[in-house]
């Protein structure tokens, strides 16, 4: 390589300052201009083309896995920390890239990471499920009976999962109205702050995955907004939970972290009490100290280019089951996992005020608007209203992509 962009102008530590940086090394989908999609790595501002560092020799890796469309099939094998190894030795020495090998974010399009195969959404937050719980079982458990012994979750709609970025539809659904059910846009839109996990290797049909083998299943994680509409699914979840309330959108980070960059921030999680069943006992510390935030901005505040307001803060270490946990749980029937799989957590909640993952909970149901910055009640989301997810570990040595989505009038 005679000409190319020396390694050390790549700003290394404004890389480092970003979150992104030689420890992290999130992996993606970029579209450079008049180009095809394309596997990156993420590096500070930049995006690292795999396809032209493969072709230099800088890294290796199956050609036709990383000029795919989607991350999947590079996720799928068994060469992902060899990748990690050969890119952070890269940036380590002073090796000049190839021009074609580095782009600015602001030159490509980051799209949807994954091809996403099934998408499982739990309920694994015991600030969360408490305090929702409380709000519609007044005089009753706050949790369901099976909650400390199983992870609560339901079957998404893969379909419907988009990139970070992409506007939101308000959807219309059914309802309960005064007069018996309503047809319209929903009036009670609400986001919710979760992890998901992106499953690599896939695991053979009939086989259960136990707790201690699921993290090699799991190629990273990524932030997921799990946009709900909470009138259509008051009215139409009994008894087999959330349906069209649910799966008109959901949106996820454009870049996925791997495990191996969450390595120092892995904790044990809370204890858990009663014990559960031998088939979900913990193994190894899987709970990720993860710093989360949500960031709202009303359309006012969006017009004005005023900053987003952040509205809760919640720490994803509290989650109370983990996602080694999860994914036994999903296999424990034979079910088996396959390559883009997406298992998000639940919304994360923590205990305290200013700690709710969702409008539900901050609002108690829309009854206690939360004041913004500028002065805007909020309530529900309103048309133009901008959701951004954050979350960061190590006082942001490690940063994950953000999830930003704004929301649009409903059809006419
Ligand atoms: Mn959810």
């Amino acid at each position: 390589v005679t000409e190319g962009t020396p390694v050390s102008a790549l700003d290394r530590e404004g890389a480092t300052r970003s979150g992104f940086g030689r420890d992290h090394l999130p992996l993606g989908v970029v579209r450079p201009p008049g180009a095809a999609p394309r596997c990156a790595v993420r590096y500070g501002d930049r995006a690292l083309d795999l396809p032209a560092l493969v072709r230099a020799r800088l890294v290796q890796a199956d050609p036709a896995l990383v000029t795919a469309p989607a991350l999947n099939e590079l996720l799928a094998g068994r060469d992902l920390d060899q990748l990690r190894a050969d890119l952070q030795g890269l940036l380590d020495r002073e090796v000049p890239l190839p021009a074609d090998a580095v782009h600015d974010l602001a030159d490509v399009v980051v799209g949807l990471p994954v091809a996403v195969a099934d998408y499982v959404d739990f309920y694994s937050s015991e600030a969360h499920a408490t305090r929702v719980g409380r709000l519609f079982r007044p005089d009753g458990d706050p949790l369901p009976e099976a909650w400390r012994h199983l992870p609560i979750g339901y079957h998404g709609r893969s379909g419907t999962v988009v990139a970070s970025g992409t506007p939101i539809r308000r959807p219309a659904g059914q309802r309960r109205g005064a007069d018996g059910p309503e047809h319209g846009p929903t009036r009670q839109l609400d986001y919710e702050l979760e992890l998901g996990v992106v499953v690599g290797r896939p695991s053979p049909p009939g086989r259960p995955v136990a707790v201690a083998e699921a993290p090699e299943h799991v190629a990273g994680i990524v932030l997921v907004n799990d946009w709900s509409a909470r009138d259509v699914q008051a009215w139409e979840y009994r008894p087999l939970g959330p349906l069209l309330g649910k799966s008109f959108a959901t949106s996820i980070g454009c870049w996925v972290t791997p495990l191996a960059a969450l390595e120092p921030f892995r904790v044990p999680g809370p204890p858990q009490s009663p014990a559960v069943l031998p088939t979900l006992a913990r193994e190894g510390r899987w709970g990720l100290d993860l710093q989360l935030e949500v960031a709202l901005r009303s359309a006012r505040m969006v017009r004005a280019g005023a900053p987003p307001d952040v509205v809760a803060r919640a720490d994803a270490a509290e989650l109370y089951w983990t996602f080694p946990q999860q994914l036994a749980h999903l296999t424990a029937n034979g079910a088996h996992l396959r390559t883009g799989d997406l298992c998000a957590s639940g919304t994360i909640s923590g205990r305290g005020d200013g700690a709710a993952g969702c409008l539900l909970e901050a609002t108690q149901a829309g009854r206690q608007p939360l004041v913004l910055a500028d002065g805007t009640e909020q309530t529900w989301l309103a048309d133009g209203d901008e959701v951004t997810l954050r979350a960061t570990a190590g006082g942001g040595a490690v940063r994950l992509a953000e999830v930003v989505g704004v929301v649009e009038p409903a059809r006419s």
